[in-house]
């Protein structure tokens, strides 16, 4: 990521960022970085309208690298933005004056039944294989290290990597470093529709030579020319994958780490200790299901007891923005000076300064890395091409 914010300058390249999640105003910090004058169009009016509020605030690189390990890409994206993240933190945090709550202990995986130590081994050979720290813990050390644990343990291992913040709050810190760094937030603004052209005209008579999609799951706006014939993106539609979530108070006894089992996981905050989440794919909704929050409450409690007694703060459900491979669509769409952050599903906040970095790389260098070639938000077209002509040819 570029270190300085440019100075203002007004024959820098214009762009507009369509969404202020995580993914839209990380990019928009790393373009303002390397000197575009960039807006943000949030159809909320703050910031904190989409799911990466919703988010754990996990930045899961070695856990997501071992169980992704047959998506190679998607597993490099995560090793790479997790090498990013403590110095963006510390960027973000100097920028814009306070701290995201980034907690550097590593998150600890658990087996409880016999049958799960084969996982942990799984996890520990597929982060070994790629040189991504694994330690195996003895029960005495984690016992040391997580003293409010269940006995009934039957192997751990720490992920020293595996790093977490307060997503809540790092989204109000981005926000803040972004208005230091000249960046205009144009809230309330729902993008319905984009003229394109040599440059491309917003609802409000804007002009911008480049736009960025960061909508996460919301409705992408339609784009149109000079007169009036539409122009196609060539996106796909985003798969909505629903996650409810729990957030209880702190306890003594409680968690320290990040802790996952195979059924959940618990992410402790200064505020509250999240323990989630559900997975449901197709699902749009965002009601919260009681049934739903006090499974999460039980499995908790079956990790750390303390946890039995401890209030309810609030409980929420959010929309991951999945595609039908769980992997972003990062890059140029099939309309020239349109870019796609899309489709981070379960780790957007984890990518975000990749992410950035990769979008940025195409939008002021018009450079795409291999990496980036792995994401190519046209790739599900390019399939279906492939497997049309395979199948007019057999
Ligand atoms: C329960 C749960 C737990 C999670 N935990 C983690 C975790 O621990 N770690 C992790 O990495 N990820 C986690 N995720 C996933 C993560 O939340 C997402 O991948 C990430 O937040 C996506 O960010 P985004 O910026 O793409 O989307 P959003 O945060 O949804 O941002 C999109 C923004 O665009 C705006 N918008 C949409 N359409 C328009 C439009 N037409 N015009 C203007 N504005 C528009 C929306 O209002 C919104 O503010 C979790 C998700 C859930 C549901």
């Amino acid at each position: 990521m570029s270190a300085q914010p440019a100075t203002r300058n007004t024959g820098s390249l214009r762009v507009a960022v369509i969404g202020g999640g995580i993914i839209g105003l990380c990019t928009a910090l790393e373009l303002r970085g390397r000197g575009a004058d960039v807006a943000v169009y949030e159809s909320g009016m703050e910031l904190g309208a989409g799911v990466t509020m919703r988010a754990a605030g996990m930045l899961g690189a070695a856990f997501e690298w071992a169980i992704e390990a047959e998506q190679r890409s998607l597993a490099a994206l995560a090793r790479h933005a997790g090498m990013l993240w403590p110095d963006f933190a510390a960027r973000v945090e100097r920028m814009s004056g306070g701290g995201m709550e980034f907690s550097p202990e590593g998150a600890i995986v658990i087996a409880r039944r016999d049958g799960e130590i084969e996982w942990l081994e799984t996890l520990v050979a597929a982060c070994q294989a790629r040189g991504v720290p694994a330690r195996r813990l003895s029960l005495k050390e984690l016992a040391h290290e997580e003293r409010g644990l269940t006995g009934k343990v039957k192997g751990a291992l720490l992920l020293p990597e595996d790093r977490q913040i307060d997503a809540q709050i790092a989204l109000q810190r981005l926000g803040a470093a972004l208005s230091r760094a000249g960046v205009g937030f144009k809230f309330g603004r729902k993008i319905e529709r984009i003229i394109g052209g040599q440059v491309f005209q917003m609802p409000d008579g804007e002009r911008f030579d480049r736009i960025v999609l960061a909508t996460g799951a919301g409705a992408l706006p339609a784009f149109a020319g000079p007169r009036g014939a539409p122009l196609e993106h060539g996106l796909v539609a985003m798969v909505p994958v629903k996650g409810q979530m729990l957030a209880l108070a702190p306890v003594d006894c409680g968690p320290r780490h990040v802790i996952h089992s195979r059924d959940i996981y618990l992410a402790p905050k200064s505020r509250w200790v999240l323990v989630g989440a559900t997975i449901e794919r197709g699902r749009a909704d965002t009601a919260v299901e009681p049934a739903r929050i006090a499974a999460l409450k039980a499995q908790a409690a079956e990790l750390v007891p303390a946890l039995a007694n401890a209030p309810e703060v609030t409980s929420w459900a959010g929309i991951r923005p999945g595609t039908p491979d769980d992997a972003p669509m990062i890059g140029q769409t099939a309309i020239p000076g349109v870019f796609a952050a899309l489709g981070h599903y379960r780790n957007g906040v984890l990518f975000a300064p990749a992410t950035a970095e990769l979008v940025a790389d195409q939008v002021i260098d018009g450079k795409v890395s291999p990496l980036a070639a792995a994401f190519d938000p046209l790739r599900f077209d390019k399939q279906d091409e492939a497997a049309r002509s395979l199948s007019e040819r057999t």
